[in-house]
């Protein structure tokens, strides 16, 4: 073994826990060189600056490479690959944007800017290259959240350049209307045509993450602009008044339909702690996050308090965790980057962590990595379905009646849905989704259920 793969070796034992392979393997050991006298230089390349493991990739890799005796001087750098978007190709300005994240609410007033803004400023507070797209046409909330010195608009050749704010790229209708409102009356399509326009007639340039403040709700506009840039995953923004209401449940079924993934879902204003007695007040109830989050199987989710002082600094101009950071609510908005870094990065680069459902030879299996295939009884799948038709929603009881469904259905289509599910259309015409932790929980049972009959 020479002395390069002796270091690729050494190194190959660092898994990517989200990614579900080594680093050697998913290709992030870059620039390797060797001297004469053994001082070994090389750049670890993560998927993003914002990396939450990077610090520990980097502790990792020092103590893999000690035992190598030979190894006189190390250096080691930290970096990011550029982004290169290649579904982006077609719009140039956001060719080098790595990922979009679209941050949708189905009613306004729910919090939507104010999480897609202090998202975007908790990555950039990450280390990850940032932009924010104002994409509320008829009530432009960047403005106000961020209040900018100067901000007129620039152009270059036949691009509009973002405006700056700490490194933050940034572009909103509001900042083209005098009085950075919205037009007061604009037929649907001539507003998507101006979303598209200044989404991508914008330079962006290198980005990790463009965040789009998306046109609340699930009509033409947010459909359009899902449609006209892919992409990468989608949070949801509710409150605990509108959780169980079906514009949610709209909301969820939207982005399924255009395969656009949903990252998680963010009950804003979700808690209220007193000044006085320290309790946190569910004051608008709780229980309907979790059970809208088993139905339609949401790895992630958030809770956000109702914090004053996130509603003052969204009119002061500066944003929260700018202003707040370290604050107990700042961390949710950490909380929420982090996991936005780390499954994007899963879309992006594939996770081989995940489970695969199929059905052959009339056998319904699901096979988790590194385990055997497990036999599924169709039925018995069928049966686990959690949707508002076949459980009822509240007691969690079955609603499905076992006589009704036979033994001989199978599935007709199987495809996977997001990160984590997998949508399954049954014989019967009805669809289901099921979420990997299910499938391993029934996958088991049905394993134990088989092995004692035999
Ligand atoms: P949307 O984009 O959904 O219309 P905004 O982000 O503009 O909602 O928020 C609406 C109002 O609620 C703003 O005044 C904002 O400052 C305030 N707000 C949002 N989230 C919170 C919260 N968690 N605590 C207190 N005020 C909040």
């Amino acid at each position: 073994m020479n002395q390069a793969d002796e270091i690729r070796n050494a190194l190959s034992v660092i898994m990517d826990p989200d990614l579900g392979q080594d680093i050697v393997s998913l290709g992030f050991i870059h620039d390797l060189i060797i001297s004469d006298s053994g001082h070994v230089s090389l750049e670890i390349r993560l998927t993003t600056p914002a990396c939450p493991v990077k610090d520990l990739f980097k502790s990792q890799a020092e103590n893999a490479l000690k035992p190598l005796g030979w190894i006189t001087q190390l250096t080691l750098k930290m970096g990011a690959s550029t982004p290169q978007n290649t579904l982006l190709k077609s719009a140039k300005g956001l060719e080098k944007v790595g990922a979009i994240i679209a941050v949708s609410s189905c009613k306004g007033g729910v919090g939507k800017s104010s999480v897609a803004t202090n998202l975007a400023y908790q990555l950039l507070l990450q280390g990850a290259r940032v932009g924010l797209f104002d994409a509320d046409i008829y009530g432009p909330s960047l403005p106000t959240m961020v209040r900018l010195q100067n901000d007129g608009i620039l152009m270059e050749g036949q691009w509009v350049l973002p405006l700056e704010d700490r490194g933050m790229k940034l572009m909103s209708f509001g900042y083209l209307s005098q009085d950075h409102r919205g037009p007061a009356l604009l037929r649907g399509p001539m507003v998507s045509q101006i979303i598209n326009q200044l989404l991508t007639g914008t330079f962006w340039g290198e980005l990790d993450y463009l965040v789009i403040d998306m046109p609340p709700g699930t009509g033409d506009i947010p459909i359009t602009l899902t449609q006209l840039v892919p992409i990468t995953g989608a949070l949801i923004v509710t409150t605990p008044q509108q959780i169980s209401c079906v514009d949610v449940v709209k909301g969820i079924q939207m982005f399924d339909t255009l395969k656009v993934p949903i990252i998680g879902v963010v009950e804003n204003m979700s808690t209220f702690t007193c000044n006085h007695c320290d309790t946190e007040h569910h004051i608008f109830g709780s229980g309907a996050l979790e059970k809208l989050t088993a139905q339609f199987c949401i790895a992630n989710t958030f809770q956000m308090p109702i914090d004053p002082t996130l509603s003052q600094a969204s009119d002061s101009g500066t944003p929260f965790v700018i202003q707040y950071p370290g604050s107990t609510t700042a961390q949710k908005f950490d909380a929420i980057a982090k996991t936005t870094v780390q499954e994007t990065a899963k879309l992006r680069f594939g996770s081989q962590n995940r489970p695969q459902l199929k059905y052959e030879n009339t056998t319904l299996s699901v096979q988790f990595p590194g385990g055997e295939a497990q036999p599924i009884p169709s039925a018995k799948l069928r049966l686990s379905c959690r949707c508002a038709l076949c459980i009822d929603e509240w007691t969690g009881a079955p609603k499905l009646d076992p006589a009704s469904i036979s033994e001989s259905i199978a599935p007709t289509q199987i495809q996977a849905v997001g990160n984590y599910a997998f949508g399954v259309q049954w014989s019967d015409g009805h669809s289901s989704l099921y979420g990997d932790e299910q499938l391993a929980k029934i996958s088991q049972n049905a394993y134990n259920h088989l092995t004692q009959k035999s």
